[in-house]
């Protein structure tokens, strides 16, 4: 079939499910990114013509680095120094000397055209991180097919597209998009995301998120059939792309997205009314964030402090680990924003689904079970001492708690402790300013730390329930991969179970504890969070006015029946009916919450 035969073959309505990366709905053109498909044909140069070739070269890497750093002031004016900064990866590959060097010497050995020679030394680069299962690798992977786009549509004289120079609003969707190209959207007349690659979790996910743009992933559709820019609504509610929606279609959805708003604006009535439920009972409800960027976003819903900031998100922004004074100046700017609110800082979650360079480490078979979060923190000393100074030294400007990740047994806290008292004690010889009451405490994502949970939280100050990788590993099911996502269900009554427990050991032990992982932020699970004895909820801050809503239309009493008869749920078909059914009965007349 011819290739022109091929575009838009789609004329009729077609719904395409994927899985839900990040709510919202919007509609827009949809326009398949296909920029990493630039064909090369190879041409035979004179040795005349070498010089010129070469400096066609050098030229096309000079305007690469000028049109990103461009765009990256420009981002930075429109949305913040810390999503802007993720482009500097691409600036630091493109300003790679010895790799331009190596393709300097391609042209002039080989005596091929500029394009030539730069294909074939990206297609070496790639296909060796292409065998790598490293995800920082696979990030880099990326950027690098990107970049490549960038400099042959330069070696060609012709101007390459970017995110940002999209006129119409438009829905973008493509195998993969790097971290790069999604920080491009922020501001954008780029209204949705639809990938095949990424799950629920996945830095797709996450930074769609905190752009609070809808995300469809996981999609298996061959995108080249929907090329020609046909209509689309995206709805990152139930992980659905539209193609060629029909009038009903639209306005059903155009009666949902009025609802919605109307419900988004209704709920920030009480953006500062406490969470609490009829019969009295106080829950905090925090925002995660990865971005200084979304604190005003968070604040302007009513978030009362960020329940987690996940620092490993400084790796995109800085290329690799940050110094302790890079990091110390993104705690204090983050500090300073949320006080008199407080922030709970993570330590560094390295390694598995999230990114780490690879000097650092040996190949894995199994990266999710290997040298990953605090592992790695209690093996690089150096970096974890530097890591907690910078923490401490920011908590001198507000109410700062550090939490580990991944934590599976006492002698992981007691080791981190030790080393969090050593740095405290230097800080103090040195007379450098920190809180010594900052408090101390980790995540509960493995499963053998939530069955310990009683002995566990003798040990610190509070727990907060990473119910993301709770059910990765308890259901043996890798949360970043689209082949097994349906088999991901953070209600699996056996993660119930274990959410209860820890909730249990923490409570028990007189000691807070919190749910950060995605389920804190929907709906469905709050009345069973709540009622299990959950003291605050950390969800992406877009959820909070919803959840807040639940909490104050809910007794405390009726959740804590609700989260018992859920306990005691088989399957998680039993365990989403109950609690379905308890808020449709219980929100009948006014809008029901799912
Ligand atoms: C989790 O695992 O639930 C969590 C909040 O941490 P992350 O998603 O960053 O792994
Ligand atoms: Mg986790």
């Amino acid at each position: 079939m011819a290739k022109n035969n091929q575009i838009n073959t789609v004329k009729d309505e077609l719904i395409i499910n994927g899985i839900s990366g990040s709510p919202g709905i919007s509609s827009g053109k949809l326009l398949v990114i296909k920029w990493h498909k630039i064909p090369v044909k190879k041409e035979n140069l004179h040795a005349a013509e070498i010089d010129t070739e070469v400096r066609r070269f050098r030229d096309a890497i000079t305007d690469a680095i000028t049109e990103i750093t461009r765009l990256k002031r420009d981002m930075i004016k429109r949305i913040g120094s810390d999503v802007a900064d993720i482009l500097e990866v691409q600036i630091m590959i493109l300003s790679d000397e010895e790799m331009n060097r190596r393709i300097v010497s391609r042209i002039r050995e080989e005596k091929v055209n500029a394009e030539f020679a730069y294909d074939n030394e990206i297609r070496t680069v790639t296909e060796s991180l292409k065998k790598s299962t490293n995800e920082y690798f696979r990030q880099r992977l990326f950027d690098i097919n990107g970049i490549r786009a960038k400099v042959l549509t330069n070696l060609r004289g012709l101007r390459h597209q970017t995110l940002v120079s999209i006129k119409e609003p438009s829905i973008v969707a493509a195998k993969a998009l790097s971290a790069g190209e999604i920080a491009q959207i922020a501001g954008s007349n780029v209204v949705g995301i639809v990938t095949r690659e990424g799950g629920v979790t996945s830095h797709t996910a996450l930074l769609a998120k905190s752009l609070n743009i809808p995300a469809v992933l996981g999609i298996e559709d061959d995108f080249e059939r929907l090329e020609g820019e046909p209509h689309a609504i995206i709805d990152g509610y139930q992980g659905k792309l539209i193609i060629n929606p029909t009038e009903d279609t639209i306005e059903r959805y155009n009666e949902r997205y009025l609802n919605y708003a109307r419900e988004q604006e209704q709920l920030l009535v009480a953006r500062d009314e406490p969470a609490a439920t009829l019969d009295g009972h106080r829950v905090n409800l925090l925002a995660n964030i990865e971005l200084v960027s979304e604190i005003d976003m968070a604040l302007s819903v009513g978030a009362e402090g960020i329940g987690l900031y996940r620092s490993e998100f400084m790796y995109f922004t800085h290329g690799g680990l940050p110094s302790e004074e890079q990091q110390f100046k993104v705690y204090r700017k983050i500090v300073e924003k949320i006080s008199p609110r407080p922030v709970t800082i993570r330590t560094f979650d390295l390694g598995g689904d999230k990114f780490i360079e690879d000097s650092l480490r040996t190949f894995e078979v199994n990266p999710f079970l290997g040298w990953r979060a605090i592992r790695i923190s209690l093996t690089l000393r150096d970096y974890f001492k530097s890591q907690l100074r910078a923490i401490l030294r920011a908590s001198a400007y507000g109410d700062v708690s550090i939490m580990l990740p991944m934590i599976c047994n006492i002698d992981e806290v007691c080791e981190s402790k030790e080393i969090f008292e050593q740095v405290k004690k230097e800080l103090k010889d040195e007379g450098i300013a920190f809180n010594p009451e900052t408090r101390f405490g980790i995540m509960i994502e493995i499963p053998s730390a939530a069955i310990n949970a009683i002995s566990i939280a003798k040990y610190v100050d509070f727990f907060s329930i990473g119910t993301n990788d709770l059910t990765q590993y308890t259901l043996a099911v890798d949360r970043g991969n689209e082949i097994v996502s349906k088999l991901f269900e953070s209600f699996d009554p056996a993660v119930i179970k274990l959410t209860a427990m820890a909730i249990k050991g923490a409570r028990d032990a007189g000691i807070p504890v919190s749910v950060c992982g995605e389920m804190a932020g929907d709906p469905l699970a709050t009345v069973l969070l709540v009622g299990l004895g959950a003291s605050a909820l950390s969800a992406p801050y877009s959820t909070l006015p919803q959840i807040k809503n639940i909490i104050r239309n809910i007794f405390y009493r009726d959740a804590q029946d609700i989260a018992k008869k859920a306990l005691d749920a088989e399957s998680t078909g039993q365990l989403k009916n109950l609690l379905a059914n308890y808020l449709t009965e219980h929100f009948e007349g006014s809008s029901c919450p799912i």
